[in-house]
């Protein structure tokens, strides 16, 4: 089966109400919101959603509002042509893959702001007026594309709590799935910005999965203090600039002792001017 790119709003709406005409009342639509590059971390997304659902659909755009000033927005890895075949070999339904101004057709435009305990810390912090970019693009695309449920990795911990808030507090009728994270074999987190790291940042970038595996596994002995557990992730990343290592519960309020199933280890590191997240959900 044929994927089918879809590039603006007019289209997209023929297709939602063609779809809605021909496909029985159990049909569902799943959603994997990217921003291209596509590697098998999203591709787990995207399998997940079709085992779950009657057709996905993955929107493939790069959100300028979610780029501070000084960040990679331009150099952004995007192939469309890569990024369909792949979706083509994993069978994907639609690709939606917008123009900016199709998404940002206003100058002057309304702001979402996330919750104040949520959205100002870790990449709120270091990334001025991320989440506000994040939770446009994804209201958007839920209202654009009416998915019953949507996939969000793990990956972007902070990312995918405040899109839950967003969903709950909104009375948005979509269920949001959390996927585990992928990895490549050296442990590191799969990231469309993995491209950017010369061998030797490669091999200094390992140093991020291993702090979270040392953590890990001080966890599984019983360690339940965040100060040692903080204290053992440091060590590991020397060498490294860590921008945040830090334990937190899922309203990203910092935690004192880790509590199973409730707890969140956030790590930003820069490996020359290339940053990463990773995560360890507890
Ligand atoms: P991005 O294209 O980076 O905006 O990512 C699109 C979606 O894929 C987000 O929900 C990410 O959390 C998710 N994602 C990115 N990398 C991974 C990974 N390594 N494993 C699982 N999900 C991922």
């Amino acid at each position: 089966m044929k994927t089918l790119l879809i590039s603006n709003i007019a289209d997209l709406i023929a297709y939602q109400k063609n779809l809605q005409e021909t496909l029985e009342k159990d049909t569902r639509i799943g959603l994997v919101p990217t921003m291209g590059a596509l590697h098998a971390g999203h591709l787990s997304l995207v399998r997940t959603s079709k085992q779950q659902n009657t057709i996905t659909i993955v929107s493939i755009f790069v959100n300028p509002t979610q780029f501070g000033p000084n960040e990679d927005f331009k150099q952004y890895p995007r192939d469309l042509q890569k990024d369909l075949s792949l979706c083509e070999e994993t069978g994907v339904d639609v690709v939606f893959a917008p123009q900016v101004a199709t998404m940002y057709p206003q100058r002057d435009t309304i702001c979402l702001n996330p919750p104040k305990n949520m959205g100002y810390v870790y990449e709120g912090f270091v990334r001025e007026g991320h989440f506000n970019g994040v939770l446009a693009i994804v209201l958007k695309l839920f209202n654009l594309i009416k998915p019953h449920r949507a996939y969000f990795g793990q990956k972007d911990a902070q990312q995918l709590l405040i899109i839950k808030r967003l969903v709950q507090e909104f009375f948005l009728p979509i269920e949001i799935i959390a996927c585990p994270t992928q990895r490549d074999t050296d442990g590191l987190a799969l990231s469309s910005r993995n491209i950017y790291l010369s061998s030797e940042e490669r091999k200094n970038a390992r140093k991020i999965p291993q702090a979270l595996q040392t953590i890990a596994k001080a966890i599984e002995m019983g360690e339940t203090k965040s100060a040692p557990l903080l204290q053992m992730g440091k060590k590991a990343l020397e060498g490294i600039e860590c921008e945040y290592l830090a334990i937190c519960d899922y309203e990203l309020a910092p935690l004192e002792n880790i509590q199973k199933n409730a707890s969140l280890v956030l790590l930003a590191a820069k490996i020359g001017k290339t940053r990463l997240i990773d995560n360890l959900w507890v």
